[in-house]
């Protein structure tokens, strides 16, 4: 058995954030959204939340450093000591060697990272859906094909890394809720990350 020590990481509207939490849940582990941290922060008007809320608007991102500072508060509670699975960090090289850092300290390496695939199409059209039906602020069509371009310029070079190591899994990510769920447990499974067995 392996630890759960995850991270998700598709283009927006691939269905990670939905499948992050399934996948936390289903093995027992936090699952860790930058992009809910940040909504939550600034729905509660928070220090953070002021500090965000216009470069989240605008489709941009949040600074590596103040990001960085939220994840590591994040993973280091309680519930996280024996696994996790971030959604939406890192999201670029420079976040790739804080998380690095952060985990080697501890001796607690990554295990897998699921990669979710979904043609830019079928990207588009959820956004599209999401739009209508939460009316996120920043699913406005600049905002959107901001974000869609830092995925590609950013966030897609961390997955070169990641394969080099070994870890990644590439899931489709068309399909039922359930059958993708059921795709990435797959994945795992044969890495030998699965549910611990109740006590
Ligand atoms: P999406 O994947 O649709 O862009 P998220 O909920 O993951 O949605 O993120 C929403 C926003 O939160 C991002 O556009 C960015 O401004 C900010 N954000 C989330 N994660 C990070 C990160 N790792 N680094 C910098 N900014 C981030």
């Amino acid at each position: 058995m392996q630890a759960a020590r995850l991270l998700i990481v598709g283009p927006q509207g691939s269905g990670k954030g939905t499948q992050g939490a399934r996948i936390g849940d289903l093995l027992g582990v936090p699952a860790i959204s930058t992009g809910d941290v940040f909504r939550a922060a600034i729905k509660d008007g928070s220090e953070l939340g002021a500090k965000v809320q216009s470069v989240i608007d605008a489709g941009d991102l949040v600074s590596d450093d103040l990001t960085f500072e939220v994840v590591r508060d994040r993973l280091q509670q309680p519930d996280a000591a024996g696994g996790f699975l971030l959604d939406g960090f890192p999201r670029n090289l420079a976040q790739v060697a804080l998380l690095d850092g952060y985990l080697a300290e501890r001796d607690e390496p990554l295990t897998a990272v699921i990669e979710l695939g979904v043609a830019r199409a079928v990207s588009i059209a959820r956004i599209a859906e999401r739009a209508r039906e939460q009316g996120r602020t920043d699913d406005t069509e600049d905002a959107i094909a901001k974000r869609l371009s830092i995925y590609e310029r950013e966030t897609a070079p961390i997955l070169d890394v990641y394969r080099e190591r070994g870890l990644v899994d590439t899931i489709d990510g068309v399909g039922s809720l359930e059958t993708v769920t059921a795709r990435i447990l797959g994945a795992l499974a044969a890495r030998g990350i699965a549910r611990p067995a109740a006590a």
